[in-house]
């Protein structure tokens, strides 16, 4: 991939208003000529906050964001919305309702004349596939025809970079996944690079090249996503993408927990109380007799069966199986956990007390 930055945030903060707490802090990253960029985060975690700083809705307060090494804001200078060749597709679309779907794409079209402009958004209503529809109204197409006319409208300026708030957070579940693959087509056909922000943690590994966590306005992690899902820095991280659970363990000779014995890779000080993090993958199970694993609860998920297990410790942890498996409540199991990664946190107090209650 080209490694050239195309947008760069540089300790960015913004505060909406005097005695919040800011909105967003230190931000720092780059998005790449060509990449898809997911930032994923809880509600109020600062995605909106970070997108509207970067299109120019919002003005930060420190820092610098640059677009190919040029400031549009910080040091000075102000780039207004409208000169930055940053497109943004609203959350609620905010399409004119007034407007027909040629009108309301042709709205941010300046340049040229009308008959020039009316081709234009044409041929981008056409790579959305609404040409057909372009003398309707918004209220005359479905939630899913209006986001693709709402990514014409971002789209037809050709901006060099893509603003995308939460895409698909008004469509229904099928709809998602087929607009989800149209959106990356489309992308990838035009050579746009996006941030898209989400809180759907699927959604943004699916989607994205890289995908960076916000919590309370901190960036937490950017990475791949395999690599956030294996290698995640932070507890925060573990928590948000993918199923996790934690184990308790005790550094002696390497970590010792009720699921086994595993390598202190990381190098922590012996007596360390530490949380090893479990995903359900990596957790075998066979029926037992004196297994040490219960099985509370079959979670049946289509191709796949999630089970949940309670510990000796009363910890409880879950397994991922195949759903042509199938194993009662009530099951003793012997757990295998085969970490892809040794990922342990500090311990948090609650799950070492767990084990001390007997
Ligand atoms: P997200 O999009 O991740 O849900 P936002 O960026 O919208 O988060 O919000 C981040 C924080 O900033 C929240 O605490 C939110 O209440 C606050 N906030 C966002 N916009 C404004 C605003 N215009 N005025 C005051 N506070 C705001
Ligand atoms: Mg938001």
């Amino acid at each position: 991939m080209d490694a050239t930055g195309l947008i760069t945030l540089e300790d960015v903060t913004k505060t909406h208003a005097p005695g919040d707490s800011a909105a967003v802090s230190g931000l720092s990253f780059t998005l790449r000529q060509r990449e898809i960029l997911a930032l994923l985060g809880p509600s109020g975690s600062g995605k909106t906050t970070t997108l509207r700083l970067i299109a120019g809705f919002d003005r930060p307060d420190g820092g610098r964001i640059l677009l190919n090494g040029a400031p549009l804001s910080g040091d000075g200078m102000w780039i207004e919305p409208e000169e930055r060749r940053i497109g943004m597709v609203f959350q609620d679309y905010a399409l004119f309702p007034h407007l027909t779907l040629l009108d309301n794409v042709m709205f941010g079209l300046r340049n040229g004349t009308r008959k020039s402009r009316t081709e234009a958004a044409l041929r981008v209503l056409d790579v959305v596939g609404m040409e057909e529809l372009a003398r309707r109204y918004p209220h005359e197409i479905s939630g899913g025809q209006q986001q693709r006319v709402a990514l014409a409208r971002a789209l037809a300026p050709n901006p060099l970079v893509l603003l995308l708030d939460e895409p698909f957070s008004n469509l229904d579940f099928d709809m998602r996944a087929e607009m989800r693959e149209e959106l990356l087509r489309i992308l990838r056909a035009s050579e746009t690079s996006a941030v898209m922000v989400t809180h759907d943690q699927e959604e943004a590994l699916a989607v994205a090249d890289r995908v960076g966590v916000l919590n309370h306005g901190v960036l937490e992690q950017l990475s791949e996503p395999e690599v956030l899902y294996r290698q995640p820095e932070t507890r925060f991280v573990a928590e948000f993408v993918g199923q996790s659970d934690f184990v308790a363990g005790v550094v002696r000779d390497g970590i010792e927990t009720e699921v086994g014995k595993f390598s202190n890779d990381s190098g922590w000080p012996a007596g360390a109380k530490v949380d090893l993090l479990v995903r359900p993958d990596e957790v075998g199970i066979e029926a037992c007799a004196d297994g040490e694993g219960l099985v509370t609860r079959r979670q049946f998920r289509g191709a796949e069966n999630i089970y949940h297990l309670t510990l000796p410790s009363g910890a409880q942890i879950r397994s991922s199986q195949p759903s042509t498996r199938a194993l009662a409540a009530d099951t003793r199991v012997r757990v295998t956990v085969r970490p892809a990664n040794i990922i342990v946190f500090p311990c948090a107090p609650e799950l070492h007390d767990l084990g001390s209650k007997d």
